[in-house]
């Protein structure tokens, strides 16, 4: 059995497994050990979309749609990004609305058109299995994430993943929601009830375990989710561990977020703010650098007066932010939104550091832009902002075999082609070996490519074939012996 049939049957059986479990997106429901809000704000899911109020004011044949949208993706906003964010007069067209509104459109026209049929008959259990059949369509694992999970003492490191070397990402179990569930987002198995599919630890003490057997791991990256929905000693139980001298060789904390633009009175106001602003001082008087990975898609969420509060509590607290957010169709595919974007994000001491093509997940066709298309985005936005304001690299494809840098184009006699090249990737030697695809006018991901005439494949292809094979088989072989416990 090769590499693809060995992965095609393990995500079956996961999509089987997916199949038993209730899966309703999750509702607002107190979790414990998470941050309360310092002021009064109001979280709508699915379950509660028909009660924002805004939404009275759409016409009610795309409010319908928009229902039917968000049974298969999940949904989530606050009163904060309704009232501050959303041009409510430009919507449904507003790119804030689209980013944080299931849309129809984000549903192939079949799927939406049985779902709508269900729906009329109010054939629930119908409905939850077409909603599952469709996620399982959704490449839920993209980029062979599954086999990110390493392997410690015999079993999977749950709540752990390890796929570049320096860099260990940690998915702490209260952290697994976020203030909006973007429907770009590859998170999205994170943030629905088929807890067989979402990545989290109950405590650090196995991350901690791994972390003394690998001294090379220099970076630790909080995930989620937003960790910033934790309570403040939450967080604090995780991270203080990490300053003892054992983990010395750990020197970056990296948190990733949308908390800064979602709801910036997390670094600011109230008794929560102030805990967190001491645990991250005490991070950085550590020695440790606290890296602040902020999720910024348009410069609008830079505009509320409480973000420059937020990102003036963060930095005097010694933290760096960097943003980061992918090229997204209805949402920021222009030049003139991410100069600005970049721009506003400097003068206000952030740091650009990654624009992203959207990845094979999720609502994909709704959201993705040819890499083409992406490429002229950015060397048009980067050549408009000064030397301080081009820190972000980009296009950049997180893709299963490393992070591919979409360098430019080459005219090489009558061909085309695209340059490419690694930032990142599971194996050093792929590092910053320029490369070259065809250029494709339509092609979105680095599946979509091919490699010049007379090679027959891109030099990772084989390796990390074999890497796969090799992990994906680490893996049954665990599952295997736990089943056999
Ligand atoms: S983690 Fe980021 S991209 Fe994913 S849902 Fe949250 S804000 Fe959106």
């Amino acid at each position: 059995m090769d590499v693809n049939h060995r992965l095609a049957l393990i995500q079956l059986e996961r999509a089987a497994r997916m199949l038993q479990v209730s899966d309703l997106p999750r509702t607002t429901r107190m979790q414990p050990h998470v941050a309360q809000p310092p002021e009064r704000l109001i979280y709508y899911t699915n379950h509660r979309l028909s009660q924002v109020p805004q939404l009275k004011s759409l016409p009610p044949r795309l409010v319908r749609g928009i229902h039917l949208a968000a049974m298969v993706f999940p949904f989530k906003v606050n009163s904060y990004v309704l009232d501050n964010l959303i041009d409510w007069g430009a919507a449904p067209d507003d790119p804030m609305f689209r980013l944080v509104f299931p849309h129809p459109d984000m549903l192939q026209d079949g799927d939406r058109e049985v779902l709508d049929d269900l729906l009329e008959r109010g054939d629930e259990v119908a409905i939850a299995a077409e909603v599952q059949r469709i996620r399982a369509d959704m490449n839920p694992h993209s980029s062979d994430q599954i086999v990110n999970v390493p392997l410690f003492e015999g079993a999977s490191l749950e709540g752990v993943q390890h796929k570049y070397d320096e860099t260990a990402l940690f998915f702490a179990k209260q952290g697994q929601t976020c203030h909006s569930y973007c429907s770009f987002c590859f998170r999205w198995p994170q943030f629905v009830d088929s807890a067989v599919d979402r990545f989290e630890a109950r405590d650090g003490e196995r991350l901690y375990a791994y972390l003394r057997t690998r001294r090379d791991i220099t970076d630790v990256l909080l995930t989620g989710g937003d960790p910033f929905v934790m309570s403040s000693r939450r967080l604090a139980d995780y991270l203080e561990p990490l300053l003892a001298p054992e983990f010395s060789h750990v020197t970056n904390i990296r948190i990733g977020t949308k908390a800064l633009s979602y709801w910036p009175q997390r670094f600011y106001v109230g008794a929560e703010a102030e805990e967190l602003n001491r645990l991250l001082v005490r991070v950085a008087d550590s020695g440790k650098q606290v890296a602040v990975m902020a999720h910024v898609n348009h410069w609008r969420e830079l505009t509320p007066e409480p973000v420059h509060r937020a990102v003036e509590a963060l930095r005097r607290s010694g933290a760096v932010i960097r943003t980061q957010s992918p090229v997204l169709r209805h949402v920021n595919d222009d030049v003139a939104v991410w100069r600005r974007n970049w721009r506003d994000q400097v003068a206000m001491g952030m740091i650009p550091y990654y624009m992203f093509v959207e990845r094979d997940t999720g609502a994909n066709h709704y959201f993705r832009i040819s890499l083409d298309r992406a490429l002229a985005i950015y060397q048009a936005a980067a050549a408009a902002v000064s030397g301080i304001c081009r820190t972000a690299r980009g296009p950049v494809m997180s893709a299963g075999p490393g992070k591919i840098h979409v360098l430019g184009r080459l005219a090489i006699g009558n061909d085309d082609y695209f340059v490419l090249s690694f930032l990142q990737a599971r194996r050093k030697e792929w590092l910053h070996r320029p490369f070259l695809a065809k250029y494709s006018a339509d092609a979105a991901w680095i599946n979509e490519l091919v490699p010049p005439e007379g090679e027959d494949g891109f030099f990772f292809d084989r390796p990390y074939a074999e890497l796969l094979a090799q992990r994906s088989g680490e893996h049954r072989l665990e599952a295997e012996e736990v089943g056999h416990e």
